[in-house]
């Protein structure tokens, strides 16, 4: 069985009051035919709270019955080789094509980069935005939680530049946020797509620079509960491969054993061969202003984890090399 990380008003809430079911997915890539829907496929779940914090909460479908679905152990084994003590190799090779099924919820995001375009933007910028609006379309369809929310990534090139509206009458299956919120059961969750700017990159979909993209965490309103950003905030589950790394393995490798491990100024760890991709205008927002209970968001594919900082839980779900959707159950207060 997966994981699931109880947030909200776990320590205050009744027997009564409910507990939302989260499933979290990122950085799927136009590998979305690999995810398949869990079983049952009826939509009207809800969450049976087991009385110790060792066994996960059951979820049942309206007939009463168990529906929660065994999942194969072979995704806990699926984790980036970082956190195994593995070098920084081990993060670039290319992801397995086998399924992989989400698990039941009630609520499923997605937090970016469906599409994988390269293009930079500009002149050569790709115009697939009927037919990637369309795929998506298809595969939020397929999946029976309640309510579906995709939030853009940089590879969303032909999404930049497009008003909510556009995108949200052709993908009727899901919630379009874009700087815009949406309320369910009481939780509030609030969407907007913005990377930082990197000189190297490949796909320059909402992309901003610094004053830009600080400008628009500010819009991000304080009463929000669940925040989905496709960029991580600086210096949490956003370690990436360098540019370097990636190109030269070898020079970079005999490089890193010639010289001794430097703890990092801002993380305290030593990570040779990788940086901090995340946003320092982000982090300011969530950790001192929003303080949202979840923060869900995807970019760093090495990164795909769970953590919790000053109270507010972190994930990066990020599909491409760890085919790990992440899954939290949201205590509302009672
Ligand atoms: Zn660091
Ligand atoms: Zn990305």
């Amino acid at each position: 069985m997966e994981h699931v990380t109880r947030v909200g008003h776990v320590e205050t809430s009744t027997a009564s009051s409910p507990v939302i079911r989260i499933v979290h997915i990122s950085d799927t890539h136009l590998s979305h035919n690999s995810l398949t829907p869990p079983r049952p496929l009826s939509g009207n779940i809800s969450i049976q709270r087991s009385d110790s914090t060792e066994t996960p909460n059951n979820v049942v479908d309206e007939s009463g019955k168990d529906a929660f679905t065994k999942r194969s152990t072979s995704l806990e084994s699926r984790e980036d080789g970082f956190h195994k003590g593995g070098t920084f190799l081990s993060s670039v090779r290319k992801p397995r094509i086998n399924n992989c099924e989400i698990p039941c919820g009630n609520v499923l995001v997605h937090s970016g980069d469906f599409d994988w375009s390269k293009q930079s933007g500009g002149f050569l910028r790709s115009d697939n935005f009927e037919e990637i609006v369309q795929l998506m379309n298809d595969f939020f369809d397929r999946f029976p939680h309640k309510v579906k929310i995709f939030v853009a990534g940089n590879h969303e090139i032909s999404l930049d530049g497009k008003k909510l509206l556009t995108v949200q009458e052709r993908l009727t299956s899901a919630v379009y946020l874009y700087n815009s919120s949406f309320t369910y059961e009481g939780i509030n969750f609030y969407g907007a797509p913005y990377t930082p700017f990197r000189f190297i990159t490949n796909a320059r979909g909402f992309i901003r620079t610094s004053g830009k993209i600080a400008s628009h965490w500010r819009d991000i309103p304080s009463k929000t509960d669940i925040l989905v950003t496709h960029s991580p905030p600086y210096g949490i589950l956003d370690l990436g491969t360098k540019w370097t790394t990636r190109k030269l393995p070898r020079l970079t490798n005999a490089w890193h054993a010639v010289l001794p491990d430097r703890e990092c100024d801002i993380c305290g760890a030593s990570h040779p061969g990788r940086d901090h991709w995340g946003c320092p205008h982000l982090r300011e927002e969530v950790l001192i202003r929003i303080k949202p209970t979840l923060h869900l968001f995807g970019h760093v594919h090495e990164c795909n984890g769970v953590t919790t900082r000053k109270g507010i839980t972190f994930s990066n779900a990020a599909y491409a090399n760890a085919k790990r959707p992440r899954v939290f159950d949201y205590y509302l207060p009672s």
